[in-house]
């Protein structure tokens, strides 16, 4: 409880004007400051070879393709627009956006009143006149040797039966259901019924710490009161099994209290992990889905539906306080997610991809399921730990599949190369072809290894930076395309206009640091957050009126190429230097011994703040005196005496969110001794990390 203001403190969201909140940051602008990290890096020139087979060969060919997105917007998308199935075409008007709070209520839409499917298009589209022979997903199990495909005429029986199966029980257009499955074939084919019968789905990750996820399910049955939930008794994570039931169970009866009834529990048999036996049950509510699902016809109608009829709700990571439900809708999104897909990753017919992500998240939304199904690709769904039973296991299931195009996220990059190359070279990797990065600043350290190690210095690597609420890529290199430097995300994706402001809100041009934030609306972009259309123009469109806000920094070079400095929130000013939090961690992160880094902002008698850094090292390195004094010296020598960390805290493991991001606000708490205000800290992975590293301070 406490003070009421206290509280909001904690969410950046909940201020009553994020305006004022922004103000407080009034000086959180890193102009002037040049921060050397990754500068000092030679551009990595994509090989001749590369670029001439790639969909977009130059930056000129960007450039002019990028002149048209924006000029024409409406012309550049609804030709995109035209490869995909309508029931009933747009007329006239592709979009109408106001994202001025200024002009009134905030609005976006695109394609209003031409009536499409996004399930038509990513599967039956597939399977009529094209190659419904062609793999659609392929299974691997968290047991090396357990593993599954489905073709694409195999995928569309099966979501066709399964959407069957929910018109049976009642549920039509625009109900919600919620899915909490871990990576089964069946997450993706659950969505893709949902969609088909134009119900709104709402995905939790599930391979999660149990205690809390009971807790933030609970919230979110609550918010959005699904007819039916579909879960999963059990999954093997790693060496671990996670009783899946058991927390839907706890969550739906929570509920109950509240009055949310929920009458369906939908439960797949994971007999990998658990026998239907040995699983709780509530007769009457709790059905298996392997007893009634495969009785339903694998013919299904299509429900044709407005390209702004809502597609999915999805919480955010809250990395930064409580997760936001954040709601997109379907003709845009679908437009976006295909078409980023297709040129971030310079997609062929012939690749196999695979992306680590959970579909519980948005990566997994719009680039394990919608994406690239809609252009027909052959995709890896991994259900169990990437480094399980060993840190070669994502390498070895590389070259199972022969996998082409890699994404994933900065946190399992270097946790994979803290475990060391071996692991890495012992496979051959000879088919991949492009490697992708997301969720976090890559640094530059991690991005040479990646580069060098996994990738054998020969697969270009797409550093996209995006949000739940963007719905797809906003800034990205396209591979082949124009040369890349570690650690940038380079230029924008087609129709998105990054401006950097200061905190006036002015646009600020050439070489410049500041507020990422963007002009116009793209097809991708959120509607509202669901319930709370006040709180999404608050967050979102009112600190810089006139561009959606995205709250992170952002930094552009000479040579126009975008850096991601991290959260705005976590901007430190070290008398009078503002610094941001990616750049003090990759430097540290580039000593040989470092293998992951967060620093915080702590307040300096002296400087207003201090830098305080936690480390985590390389396996099997000591922490050491000596050690300390080079990891400071390493930050001195790249960025700048008053970049140097004042504090050094050992840290064995970091605080991060489910989806792999550090928790800076929690440990700015910590890193303040403000142990009684640690906040939520319901969206962590694994709570415990958050003692070992109270009980590892030597305050
Ligand atoms: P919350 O909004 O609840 O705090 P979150 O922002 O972590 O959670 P997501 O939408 O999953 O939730 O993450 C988006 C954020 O991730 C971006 O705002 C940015 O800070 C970070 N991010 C994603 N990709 C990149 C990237 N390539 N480079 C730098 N930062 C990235
Ligand atoms: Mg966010």
């Amino acid at each position: 409880a406490g003070h009421p203001l206290r509280r909001r403190a904690d969410g950046m969201s909940q201020l009553p004007s994020a305006a004022r909140r922004i103000a407080h940051h009034l000086n959180a602008v890193v102009r002037g400051d040049s921060l050397a990290s990754g500068e000092s890096d030679p551009a990595v020139v994509p090989s001749p070879l590369f670029s001439q087979r790639a969909l977009v060969s130059s930056l000129d060919q960007y450039r002019e393709m990028y002149r048209r997105s924006i000029e024409d917007p409406a012309g550049f998308w609804s030709e995109i627009a035209t490869q995909f199935y309508w029931k009933e075409t747009w007329d006239p008007e592709v979009y109408a956006e106001n994202i001025d709070v200024r002009k009134g209520a905030v609005s976006i839409e695109w394609f209003k009143g031409a009536k499409t499917n996004i399930c038509y298009n990513a599967v039956d589209r597939n399977v009529e006149g094209r190659d419904g022979g062609k793999v659609a997903l392929y299974w691997e199990g968290n047991e090396p040797g357990l593993d599954g495909r489905l073709t694409y005429s195999e995928l569309l029986d099966r979501v066709c039966q399964l959407a069957n199966y929910l018109k049976h029980v009642g549920v039509g257009k625009g109900d919600a259901v919620v899915i909490y499955l871990p990576m089964l074939m069946e997450l993706p084919i659950a969505m893709l019924a949902c969609a088909r019968i134009g119900a709104v789905h709402s995905v939790m990750p599930a391979v999660v710490f149990a205690g809390f996820s009971a807790e933030s399910l609970t919230q979110r049955i609550a918010d959005c009161r699904p007819k039916v939930v579909l879960t999963c008794n059990a999954v093997q994570r790693g060496s671990k099994t996670i009783f899946l039931k058991d927390i839907v169970d706890t969550a739906l009866g929570e509920c109950a209290k509240d009055g949310v009834h929920v009458g369906l529990c939908l439960t797949y048999e994971n007999l990998s992990a658990m026998k239907r036996d040995d699983t709780k049950w509530q007769e009457g509510r709790d059905v298996w889905w392997q007893d009634v699902v495969p009785n339903f016809p694998t013919k299904c109608e299509v429900e044709w539906v407005d390209a702004e009829d809502p597609l999915f709700l999805l919480y955010t990571s809250g990395s930064t306080g409580k997760p936001k439900g954040v709601l997109h809708t379907t003709g845009g999104y679908m437009v976006y997610t295909a078409t980023t897909f297709k040129y971030a990753f310079d997609y062929k017919p012939t690749d196999i991809y695979w992306c680590t992500a959970d579909c519980g998240w948005i990566t997994g939304h719009s680039y394990i399921t919608y994406g690239p199904l809609l252009n027909g690709a052959t995709v890896v769904v991994y259900e169990g730990a990437p480094n399980y039973p060993d840190p070669g296991r994502s390498w070895d299931i590389v070259d199972k599949y022969k996998v082409t195009i890699f994404y994933t996220a900065p946190t399992l990059i270097r946790s994979l190369m803290r475990d060391g190359d071996d692991y890495v070279t012992r496979y051959s990797r000879k088919s991949l072809r492009v490697l992708g990065s997301v969720g976090e600043p890559i640094n530059p350290s991690a991005w040479r290894w990646f580069f060098n190690v996994v990738g054998d210095s020969r697969c270009p690597i797409s550093d996209t930076w995006w949000q739940t609420e963007t719905g797809g890529i906003m800034i990205t290199p396209l591979p082949g395309a124009w040369p890349q430097k570690p650690g940038s995300a380079t230029f924008p994706f087609f129709g998105v206009q990054p401006v950097i402001v200061d905190e006036k809100g002015n646009e600020l041009e050439g070489e410049c640091s500041g507020y990422l934030c963007i002009k116009k609306s793209w097809p991708g972009a959120f509607r509202t957050l669901y319930g709370d259309h006040e709180r999404y123009e608050t967050t979102y469109f009112k600190p810089f009126a006139g561009y959606y806000f995205s709250g992170d920094g952002c930094r552009r070079d000479k040579d126009g190429y975008h850096w991601l400095t991290g959260r705005v929130d976590d901007v430190i000013n070290v008398s009078g230097h503002r610094i941001g939090t990616a750049e003090v961690e990759s430097a540290l992160v580039s000593h040989a011994q470092c293998a992951e880094a967060a620093v915080v902002g702590v307040e300096h008698e002296v400087k207003g703040q201090g830098i305080y850094a936690f480390v985590t090292l390389v396996e099997g390195v000591p922490y050491s005196e000596e050690l300390r004094k080079s990891l400071i010296l390493t930050v001195r020598n790249q960025i700048g005496a008053f970049a140097a960390p004042d504090k050094i805290h050992w840290a064995p493991g970091l605080p991060k969110t489910r989806s792999g991001k550090i928790m800076r606000r929690i440990l700015r708490k910590i890193a303040s001794r403000q142990l009684n205000e640690l906040g939520d800290t319901s969206t962590l992975s694994d709570p415990t990390v958050v003692d070992q590293l109270i009980a590892l301070s030597d305050h």
